[in-house]
């Protein structure tokens, strides 16, 4: 572990200087001295505008995104997007500002997760494999206000081959 410090937090000039038992947490620079830090964390502890966290000096390797992970990020976009609508319904509907507020600030909330999932899922790039298999699978869709002919145009420009399940080719992304 070593420190790191978020300069917006800190008021400079106070207790870390003083609790650092190597000199590492040099305030003049705003920045912490990795090659002094020990990650003691007598520096994080003494902050009193919570400035320093100590952060590991390695992190693990992202999880693989099988089938099974995949899934469960869809899974869990899905909750998201569903809880958003739910949120954004109740903000409409309510004469209480206090609610409506409450639950505007829930359905933002729930979109920046599902975004994050879905990014993290790969999702979020037009010319990622994982958003051409998506548009080739909602192309199937029989609701007459999906923007097929739209979807179609898209796939083209990003000039996608892919597979289909009955093992003809459809037009999927290219790198
Ligand atoms: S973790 Fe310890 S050594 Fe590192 S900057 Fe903070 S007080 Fe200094
Ligand atoms: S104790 Fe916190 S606020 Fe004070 S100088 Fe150190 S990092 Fe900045």
């Amino acid at each position: 572990m070593h420190a790191v410090r978020n300069i917006d937090h800190c008021t400079k000039d106070c207790l870390c200087l003083y609790v650092c038992p190597t000199g590492a947490s040099d305030t003049e620079t705003g920045q912490v001295d990795a090659s002094k830090c020990i990650g003691c964390g007598a520096c994080a502890n003494a902050c009193p505008s919570h400035a320093i966290v100590m952060v590991p000096e390695e992190y693990p390797t992202q999880q693989e995104k099988t089938v099974p992970v995949a899934n469960s990020m869809k899974r869990l976009a899905d909750s998201k997007t569903m809880q958003e609508c739910i949120a954004a319904g109740i903000a409409e509907e309510t004469d209480a500002p206090i609610t409506r507020q409450l639950a505007t600030a829930v359905a933002k909330s729930n979109r920046i997760m599902a975004e994050d999932i879905l990014r993290e899922a790969g999702y979020m790039l037009p010319q990622s494999k994982e958003a051409g298999s998506f548009l080739n699978e909602i192309l199937d869709t029989k609701d007459p206000a999906f923007p097929k002919e739209a979807v179609e145009k898209l796939l083209k420009l990003l000039n996608h081959k892919e597979e289909s399940k009955s093992g003809k080719e459809v037009n999927k992304m290219e790198k």
